[in-house]
């Protein structure tokens, strides 16, 4: 299968933040998924969906030959290794990843929606996804003008870098 270049968004609000979100990208990689790029990490103190403990928010760019339901279930997996229980919608979470787009691909099943649904209303989707991909498209629109017309709320640079693990 020829290598697609898909982005990820991280986010975490329980325990070791930094740490869990590097280990995500850790356990990610392999043969068939290479990080190209990552964020700078921003902090998410946003608060209104009951959740009290802020998020760190980064996006990674990826190389992958995996087709696009092998690799939310690699995310999938990913979570579970890091201890993510799915209590209920919102609860804080060790480790979120979600796809936010995979090649050009537009796919909408019970399983997998590409690009993310929720991209546009995302502050801290949308900043760090414009620090790694200005030029992406999402539903006809770059990624660049999205963000500058969504302004960061309760987000900022926090500071804290991860990086690309080797091959
Ligand atoms: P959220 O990320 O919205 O907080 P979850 O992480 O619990 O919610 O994800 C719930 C389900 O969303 C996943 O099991 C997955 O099947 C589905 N899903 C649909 N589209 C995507 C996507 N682009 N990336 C990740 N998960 C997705
Ligand atoms: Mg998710």
């Amino acid at each position: 299968m020829p290598l697609a270049t898909a982005y990820i968004a991280l986010g975490s609000n329980l325990g070791d933040r930094l740490g869990q979100m590097q280990t995500a990208l850790d356990r990610l990689t392999q043969q068939s998924v290479v990080v190209q790029q990552i964020s700078p990490v921003y902090e998410n103190r946003a608060v209104g969906m009951g959740v009290a403990d802020p998020f760190l928010n980064a996006t990674a760019a990826i190389k992958t030959s995996l087709a696009p339901l092998a690799l939310l279930d690699l995310c999938l997996d990913v979570e579970g290794q890091l201890g993510r229980r799915r209590s209920r919608q919102w609860a804080p979470r060790t480790i979120d990843l979600d796809i936010i787009a995979y090649a050009e691909l537009e796919l909408s099943t019970d399983r997998l929606r590409l690009p993310h649904p929720r991209i546009e209303e995302r502050d801290f989707v949308l900043h760090p996804l414009r620090d790694i991909a200005p030029d992406l498209t999402i539903r006809g629109r770059r990624v660049a003008d999205l963000a500058a017309e969504l302004p960061m709320d309760a987000l900022t640079r926090c500071g804290f870098s991860l990086h690309a693990p080797r091959v």
